[in-house]
C-alpha cells in the first residue's frame, strides 16, 4: 500500500490517503509539542517508538475484543489504518492523579483514584481542548448521547486491559487519552497510544517515563521513550 495525497498533518502525525478509499497511512513524526503548541521541539526517533508501541497495544486490544483502526504496521514510522470519521472528543482515563486533574481540582499528585475517572474534552486547538460533559458534546453536535456512552464504556474496558499489561511490565498507567472514529456504522479506536498520550511511572521508583519529561524539561526524554518501547515489546 502506497501513500497518496496528504489528507491531514497534525502535531505528531501525517495522514495520507491510499489507493483504497477505506484505508489511510498514519506517519509518525519526531515533532513534539506541549501545552497546546506553546512548547515545540523534537524527540529523536519518537515516531518510530510511538508507531511500534501503538501497533503492539492496538493488537493487544484487538485480542481482547476492542475494535481499532489498525490494519498493519507497514514500516518504522507508518501504520496502515481504517479511515475514520474522527469524533471530536478526546477521552481521558485516569487511575492516579496527575497533570490537569491536580491543577483543576487540587488533588495531590500520585493519589490513587479508587474509581478511575473518565473525562471528555472537546478536540479543538483554537479553544485549548476544553473539558466538557455529555450535554456540551451533544449541544455542539460532536457526538450523540448513545455514542458518548459507548466511548465511556470502551475507555473503561481499555483501561482494564492496559493497566494489567503495563503492571506486568513494571509500569503504572497513570492516565491516558483516547480518540475514536466512525467507520461504516461502527465506532473504532483510532489515533495512537504511546508515551505522547499516556503517563507512565516506573512501578518501583515512580520515575516519569513519558512526555512529561519533555513538558517539564526533566531530561532523558529519548531514553524514557525507548525504555517504554523495550518493556512493551519484550
Ligand atoms: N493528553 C493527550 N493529548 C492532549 C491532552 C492530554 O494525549 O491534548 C494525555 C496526556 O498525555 C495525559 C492525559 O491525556 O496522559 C491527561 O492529560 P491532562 O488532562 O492531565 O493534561 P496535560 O497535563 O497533558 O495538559
Amino acid at each position: 500500500m502506497k501513500k497518496r495525497t496528504l489528507l491531514h498533518e497534525g502535531k505528531a502525525k501525517k495522514v495520507y490517503l491510499t489507493e483504497d478509499n477505506d484505508l489511510v497511512i498514519q506517519e509518525f513524526k519526531d515533532d513534539a509539542t506541549a501545552f497546546n503548541n506553546k512548547k515545540k521541539g523534537t524527540i529523536a526517533d519518537k515516531g518510530v517508538v510511538n508507531n511500534a508501541v501503538s501497533c503492539k497495544l492496538f493488537g493487544l486490544l484487538e485480542a481482547h475484543g476492542v475494535k481499532t483502526h489498525l490494519v498493519e504496521k507497514l514500516s518504522g514510522r507508518d501504520m496502515l489504518c481504517r479511515r475514520l470519521d474522527i469524533i471530536k472528543v478526546e477521552v481521558v482515563v485516569r487511575n492516579i492523579a496527575a497533570g490537569s486533574l491536580v491543577k483543576r481540582y487540587g488533588f495531590t499528585e500520585g493519589t490513587v483514584l479508587e474509581n478511575p475517572i473518565v473525562e471528555f474534552y472537546l478536540k479543538n486547538d483554537d479553544l485549548d481542548d476544553p473539558l466538557m460533559n455529555e450535554s456540551h458534546a451533544v449541544a455542539l453536535g460532536v457526538a450523540s448521547y448513545e455514542e458518548l456512552a459507548v466511548l465511556k464504556e470502551r475507555a473503561e474496558a481499555i483501561n482494564i486491559v492496559l493497566r494489567e499489561f503495563f503492571a506486568q511490565r513494571k509500569l503504572k498507567l497513570v492516565d491516558f487519552k483516547l480518540e475514536f472514529g466512525r467507520h461504516h456504522g461502527e465506532i473504532l479506536l483510532g489515533d495512537e497510544i504511546s508515551p505522547d498520550t499516556c503517563r507512565f511511572w516506573d512501578l518501583e521508583t515512580n520515575e516519569k517515563m513519558d512526555k512529561d519529561r519533555f513538558r517539564f524539561d526533566l531530561g532523558g526524554v529519548e531514553d524514557a521513550y525507548s525504555e517504554v518501547q523495550r518493556r512493551v515489546l519484550d
